[in-house]
Order: C-alpha cells, then sequence, then structure tokens
C-alpha cells in the first residue's frame, strides 16, 4: 500500500470516528413541544431498583411519579442480580447472628479497600444510615432470614447473611473490624435480585405510582434556563413528551451493552467474555444527561469478575501473570481478582494448581490448558520466561510450608504447598474464562441525587440514580451488594429531593 493511500485511509476512517462521536441528540427545548401528552411530578427513567426506590419515596411525599420502562419486563438488572445488599452498621441481621458491626468499621472498609479517593460524602451517609435502610428494606417487604453462612461466594441456601466481599483479606482484615455485611433475601438459589424487585415493585404500586413499559425515553426537555421540564419518548414508533412538574430521575441502568461506549470509556472492559446485564444497559440515561449538560465521571471503571471459587480447595493454587508472577491473595474477593487481571495484567492470568487443589471436574468457567508431571515441563508447554514459575511455586511453597505468604499474606487456610502431581494451569484470561462484566461510570451526582454540570453545580429539575450515576461502586469493585445497597439508598435520597421540590 502506498503512503499516499495509506495516509487517505487513515484521514477517512478518522473522519468517520469523529462524526460518529459527535452526540447525535443533545436535549430537546421545551419553547419546541407544541403540545404536552402528560403531566405528572415526578418522571422516573427505569424501573429497577434505583428507579423503584426513588418513585416509592418521591410518592412518600404526595405526588404524582411514573416510571418509564423501555423493556416488556420491569426490574432491569436489579431483578436479575444475586439481591445481595451491602449493609451493616448493626443491623438486626447482624445482631441475630451474633456480629458486632459499626458505621466506623464499614466505612472504614470501604474506603481502604476501594481504589483512590471514593466518594466520601456518599460513603459515610451510606455507613451512617444504614441500620435504617435495612428497616425499610423491610418495611418495603424483602424477606430476611435470621441466619448466617461461612460459605465462600453468594449463599445458595436460604442463609441471609455472609461475608460478600474482601472484608478478611489482607490487610483489610487489620484495618477495619470485619462483619459479614452481605444481605440476601432468605430464598434459596441465586435469584435473590427476583424477590427484591417483586418487593419493591408491589410496595411501589401498592402506593399507587404508576408504570408505562415498552417506551423508550430518548431525550430530555429542558427549558431556556436549562431546567429539565420533562422527556421526550417513543412508544409504539411515536414521538410523545412528557412534562414533569418537579423533575425528573434517570435510573436506565449503565452501558455495557453499548459496545461502543465501553471501547470509548472503560476499554478493560471490552474484551471481558460476558456483558453482564439487562438489555437495555445501553447507557442511555447516560447520554441523555449529557446531552443536557451533564458531567460524566469514572467512566473507565467496572466490575470485571473472575469467580474462581467455588470449590475453594482451588484457592489452595497460585494465580500468575504472563511472567508467572503472583500478583494477588488468591482468595480475593472475586470482583477484586477480577479487576486485577482486567486493569493490571492486560486480561490475562492462569491457576496453577496440583492435583490436590485442582478443579477436579470440567468447569464452565475456566479450562484446564497445560498439565504435566513437573512445574518445569508445565511451564514449557505455557511458554512462560525460562525458570520464572519454577521460581514463584518454589518460592510459595517454601513460605506456605510455614504457615506464611510475605508477598500478599493469603489467609492460612489456603496456604498449602504445590507438591503433589500433577500440576494443572487453568486460563483466566478475560476472554477465554467465564468473566462477566458492567459498568459503574455515569452522571456526576450528588447526595441527593441531583446531576452536576461540569463546572459542579446542580442541573435543576434533573437527578439520577444507580449505575446511570457513578455512586460507591467504584473499581475494584470490593464486595457483592454495593451497586443494589447503592441504587436502593441514592435512589431513595433522590425521590425524597425531587418530590420534596415545590
Ligand atoms: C447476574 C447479575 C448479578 C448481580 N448481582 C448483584 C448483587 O447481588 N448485588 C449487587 O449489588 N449488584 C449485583 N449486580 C449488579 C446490579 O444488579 C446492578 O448494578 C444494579 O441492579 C443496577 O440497578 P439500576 O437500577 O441502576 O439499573 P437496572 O436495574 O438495570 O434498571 C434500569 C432500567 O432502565 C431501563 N431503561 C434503560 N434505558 C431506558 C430508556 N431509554 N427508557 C426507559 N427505560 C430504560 C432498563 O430496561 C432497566 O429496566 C448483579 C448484576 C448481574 C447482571
Amino acid at each position: 500500500m502506498s503512503r499516499a493511500l495509506s495516509r487517505r485511509r487513515f484521514l477517512m476512517a478518522t473522519a468517520a470516528a469523529t462524526v460518529a462521536a459527535v452526540p447525535s441528540r443533545a436535549s430537546e427545548l421545551a419553547s419546541d413541544i407544541r403540545h404536552w401528552d402528560m403531566t405528572v411530578d415526578v418522571l422516573i427513567a427505569g424501573s429497577g431498583a434505583a428507579g423503584t426506590s426513588a418513585a416509592i419515596e418521591a410518592r412518600q411525599l404526595g405526588n404524582e411519579v411514573l416510571v418509564l420502562e423501555k423493556l416488556l419486563k420491569l426490574g432491569g438488572s436489579s431483578a436479575m442480580s444475586g439481591g445481595v445488599i451491602y449493609m451493616g452498621g448493626g443491623t438486626p441481621l447482624q445482631k441475630a447472628c451474633g456480629f458486632e458491626d459499626t458505621p466506623e468499621a464499614m466505612y472504614d472498609f470501604i474506603v481502604a479497600a476501594g481504589r483512590q479517593h471514593p466518594h466520601l460524602d456518599k460513603v459515610q451517609l451510606y455507613c451512617e444510615q444504614s441500620v435504617e435502610h435495612f428497616h425499610w428494606c423491610v418495611a418495603m417487604g424483602i424477606p430476611y432470614k435470621h441466619t448466617f453462612t461461612d460459605g465462600k461466594g453468594l449463599p445458595g441456601t436460604d442463609d441471609s447473611l455472609y461475608y460478600s466481599g474482601n472484608e478478611l483479606t489482607y490487610p483489610l482484615r487489620e484495618i477495619a473490624r470485619p462483619a459479614p455485611r452481605g444481605h440476601v433475601p432468605g430464598v434459596s438459589g441465586w435469584t435473590g435480585g427476583r424477590t427484591v424487585m417483586a418487593a419493591l415493585i408491589a410496595a411501589a404500586k401498592k402506593r399507587g405510582i404508576k408504570y408505562l413499559t415498552q417506551l423508550s425515553c430518548e431525550r430530555l426537555i429542558q427549558q431556556a434556563d436549562g431546567r429539565v421540564s420533562g422527556l421526550l419518548v417513543t412508544i409504539n414508533g411515536e414521538q410523545k413528551a412528557i412534562r414533569a412538574r418537579k423533575g425528573v430521575v434517570l435510573a436506565c441502568g449503565g452501558f455495557i451493552h453499548n459496545r461502543e461506549m465501553v471501547k470509548q470509556y472503560a476499554p478493560e472492559l471490552y474484551n471481558c467474555s460476558v456483558p453482564w446485564g439487562n438489555m437495555a444497559d445501553l447507557g442511555m440515561g447516560i447520554q441523555m444527561g449529557i446531552g443536557a449538560g451533564a458531567a460524566a465521571i469514572r467512566m473507565d471503571q467496572g466490575f470485571s469478575i473472575m469467580p474462581l471459587y467455588q470449590p475453594t480447595q482451588v484457592l489452595n493454587g497460585i494465580v500468575v501473570n504472563q511472567q508467572a508472577q503472583r500478583f494477588v491473595a488468591e482468595e480475593s474477593y472475586h470482583g477484586v481478582l477480577g479487576y486485577e487481571i482486567a486493569y493490571n495484567q492486560k486480561g490475562q492470568a492462569w491457576l496453577i494448581t496440583d492435583a490436590n487443589s485442582q478443579y477436579g471436574y470440567d468447569d464452565y468457567r475456566v479450562k484446564a490448558v497445560a498439565q504435566a508431571d513437573t512445574i518445569d515441563a508445565l511451564a514449557q508447554q505455557l511458554d512462560f520466561p525460562e525458570g520464572a514459575l519454577q521460581h514463584s511455586t518454589s518460592y510459595f511453597n517454601r513460605h506456605a510450608a510455614a504457615g506464611e505468604d510475605p508477598l500478599f499474606h493469603k489467609a492460612k487456610a489456603y496456604l498449602k504447598p504445590l507438591t503433589a502431581p500433577p500440576f494443572f494451569a487453568y486460563d483466566l484470561g478475560v476472554s477465554s474464562a467465564f468473566f462477566p462484566a458492567h459498568t459503574f461510570g455515569g452522571l456526576h451526582s450528588s447526595v441527593n441525587g441531583e446531576v452536576m454540570d461540569a463546572w459542579g453545580q446542580p442541573i435543576a429539575g434533573l437527578y439520577a440514580a444507580g449505575r446511570t450515576t457513578s455512586g460507591l461502586p467504584t473499581s475494584p469493585y470490593i464486595a457483592s451488594g454495593i451497586s443494589v445497597g447503592d441504587c436502593t439508598f441514592f435512589g431513595r435520597r433522590a425521590g425524597r429531593h425531587v418530590g420534596g421540590l415545590v
């Protein structure tokens, strides 16, 4: 290919990219609306945990509330979830199971375990008011059984309390007094999200909140002074204008199914093999907000998951990178392990086990890609740098025999030298293993759900909650339940704030 031709191709490609990146739809001017098809006090886009919690609280203040849902079924990703809500500080469930906890310990854990600069104002309120939030969940009809399980991972039993995150790993177990804070509905199976959303939607409908489904919110309607006064929606191919006297709450979830957005904003998540979330996770809430002048922040962050356990014996193995070096305590919460692989190891890692710590069956999550009677032979099959795996294994084995892990302080329960042949290597790569991911970045919002512009000023009449915002969950994701916890807690605050405006 000639130099001139390749330059022309480059220019054409970048021109196309520029056109695609320009937002095709900003907001709509209220003065251009000739006819309002409907008027309510509070208009909510999205029927998941965030939207429904906002609706309930706005309705509680006497408002007429309408929830608009793009899909046929209500509940969004929240209904697909495990239904774990991260709560603590001494909830009645924690107390009934014999655990002491304080808002301070919960705060210390969230702040120390997350990445730099978490939203401290949100974390503080969330921890201080967690017990009240638990009472609200119970009042809305979410059923909890007063039993604890020490199993690792989401309970498949009907127990309602477990350690859902990284509380027991080093150094967190020393920084913040550990307590189990994963609160999950007391129903068997991994379908707690259905129970949570069935309860919240029933509570909303009982209070007179209306839902309209199969209707897509497309654009915000703004007055000349920037105030948001409604939504343009498409229903059966027709465009309608719905007016909101007090404000609009955007609660449309994240953007994991909008592949262009993921590529642009969160490239580390792009190759993760399972985009996790309901099919309307297309980022429309975020785009509508940006179209009306909102700032979007922490758009690169997300939940990338390497569900190594169960069975827990595999945690006796070691996880290594392309240089055959360990980089994490293997028993870390699967959001932390997944983050390390996706964000810090270029998406590649391997689990090395011996005969005693292997899976022992074909697991759909990870595949065995090498097997050998010696570590030398295993390393050769994997094409690791010469001597590197041998060094990592012998260093680990020497210290594990003494019950120590000087590098990552892996929990003693999983410190067993890898000495029994055959040895196995399992591929933990983001695109080859079962590696779910969803997004955490979103609109910049205050603790009351007000959406902020690029100058940090609230946009009048515009609110957002859940994965349409950047909230408590950041990368690495440190515990199951923080996302639905954030959705319900800050959804409620958004509903109260917009609902209380006169
Ligand atoms: C399998 C799975 C398990 C999970 N388990 C847990 C867990 O146990 N605990 C936890 O904390 N997190 C969990 N998560 C993550 C969590 O479910 C989500 O982060 C959270 O539910 C997002 O809630 P939301 O209200 O922001 O969005 P959603 O619940 O997705 O609700 C958004 C709604 O908006 C609708 N919508 C989108 N665009 C439009 C539009 N333009 N117009 C109208 N409606 C629109 C969508 O259809 C959807 O119904 C899990 C996720 C998955 C996929």
